[in-house]
């Protein structure tokens, strides 16, 4: 496979634009990957159903080579924080280079499954003791690289993270590799934010209500350097983080973030799961996206978000694999919908009105909701952004006798293989017939890297 840009003309049999199906769509790319109108010439035919490849809003790359190992029992009852204490330990294994290893494999996995962006919340700044590498912002830059192997779009998202509670105390010896303050932080950003192009953003990241000291917070979030470019936050994923706020801050954690920070389209609230009637409204009239991970969120027992309502109040949403227990937007699209149905025991939550499909408007929700967290030009295939895009198997029994009403619904409630069959990211071909470009090598790579954490 070429790894040099070309130009394309495209027909597609059917193409998702605009929230619908259109029949013999013609569609150009240009020579910097991206979205250019249809010249005229004779198009390469896309046989199939193509769609816009779909933003993933919420990773930790290193996650990915530890997942499976957290789910024995331990002497209590498991929950996140106890999983979090398996991650630690697994995260101070991890050097510039294995994150590197790992990241490239996750990158190519979330490829082949039709996601051709993803937004990096990335912690894992420093030595393990604390102590700065040499090049202070090596991390970053070994995941920066990982994606342009890969070939996927990245928002790069450094974290902020400075204190290891509500009360403000010091970070634990397992999370000073993730600690910065405030002008080391700001440092990092100014440098992260050279490498930027119309394949990787950078934008910022505030771990958690409880990694940022009170004192602090105003000063942050007033700063200069926070004024441009999308800031996530996890926030009410536990119901123990609630309480905590609760106890320290006087106010639930939505509910004081609104008060104490101009939350507007430039937020993503990752997880967002325990919330309030109020605090569901209030986010939803903000243009802030709620960065959903249903897999994550269901593995590590979190809580179910307020789907129906958030959408029913006009809601933003995308999704992401968070900690990579599943890579695949079609697992977490039928997780969002499923846990909605299994606790309110009715069908179609998602679709608002008689006839609306559940798969149509998800997908249509969730690609914008992720476009505009990513804050890159991407999740359509309109003039001017990115040629992402991935075509369905034709080939797929599971696609056999579907038309322009039914097809979306079959490729995300019906399969267990995906269908995902070619997929261009920055119009560049990174996935033929199921097979990405360079897979051989990053997997092999993957192996070595993780068998050598596996005996560290
Ligand atoms: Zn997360």
């Amino acid at each position: 496979m070429s790894d040099t840009a070309a130009v394309y003309q495209f027909s597609a049999k059917y193409l998702w634009q605009d929230a619908q199906w259109r029949r013999d769509a013609t569609f150009g790319v240009d020579s910097d990957g991206r979205v250019a109108a249809a010249a005229g010439e004779l198009p390469d035919y896309l046989d199939g159903w193509v769609l816009p490849g779909m933003p993933n809003l919420h990773s930790h790359a290193f996650q990915r080579a530890m997942a499976g190992l957290a789910e024995r029992r331990g002497p209590g009852d498991d929950s996140f924080w106890t999983w979090r204490e398996t991650m630690y330990g697994f995260a101070e294994r991890i050097d510039p280079g294995s994150l590197q290893a790992i990241a490239a494999q996750l990158y190519v996995e979330m490829l082949k499954a039709g996601y051709t962006q993803v937004c990096e919340f990335h912690y894992l700044h420093h030595q393990p003791d604390g102590t700065p590498y040499a090049q202070p912002e090596a991390m970053s830059l070994a995941l920066i690289e990982a994606a342009r192997e890969a070939g996927i779009a990245l928002t790069l998202l450094p974290v902020l993270y400075m204190s290891g509670g509500f009360d403000g105390r010091a970070l634990s010896p397992r999370q000073r590799r993730f600690g910065h303050d405030v002008d080391g932080y700001m440092r990092l950003l100014t440098n992260l934010r050279k490498h930027e192009s119309h394949h990787v953003r950078v934008g910022v990241a505030l771990h958690s209500l409880r990694a940022i000291p009170e004192s602090a917070w105003r000063g942050i979030v007033e700063h200069e350097a926070l004024q441009t470019g999308p800031i996530h936050i996890h926030i009410a994923e536990q119901i123990g983080e609630v309480q905590d706020c609760l106890a320290k801050r006087g106010a639930r954690p939505v509910e004081w973030l609104f008060d104490h920070a101009a939350v507007d389209a430039r937020w993503c609230l990752v997880h967002a799961t325990h919330l309030t009637d109020g605090e569901t409204t209030q986010l939803a009239r903000s243009g802030a996206v709620a960065g959903l991970c249903p897999t994550t969120e269901a593995n590590l027992g979190d809580g179910l978000f307020p789907l129906a309502r958030y959408l029913e109040a006009g809601g933003r949403l995308g999704i992401g694999s968070d900690s990579h227990i599943s890579i695949s937007p079609i697992e977490e699209l039928r997780w969002l919908e499923y846990g909605q149905r299994l606790s309110t025991r009715h069908r179609n939550v998602a679709a608002r009105a008689a006839g609306d499909s559940v798969g149509e408007t998800l997908w249509r929700e969730v690609q914008k909701g992720g476009a505009q967290a990513a804050d890159l030009p991407i999740g359509a295939l309109d003039v001017g952004k990115r040629a992402d895009f991935f075509v369905l198997d034709s080939e797929s029994p599971l696609l056999a006798a579907r038309d322009q009403r039914s097809v979306m619904d079959s490729f995300l409630f019906a399969g267990n293989v995906s269908p995902v069959r070619h997929v261009m990211a920055g119009g560049k071909w990174v996935v033929r017939d199921f097979q990405h470009r360079d897979e051989a090598r990053i997997a092999a790579r993957y192996r070595m890297a993780v068998t050598r954490l596996a005996s560290s």
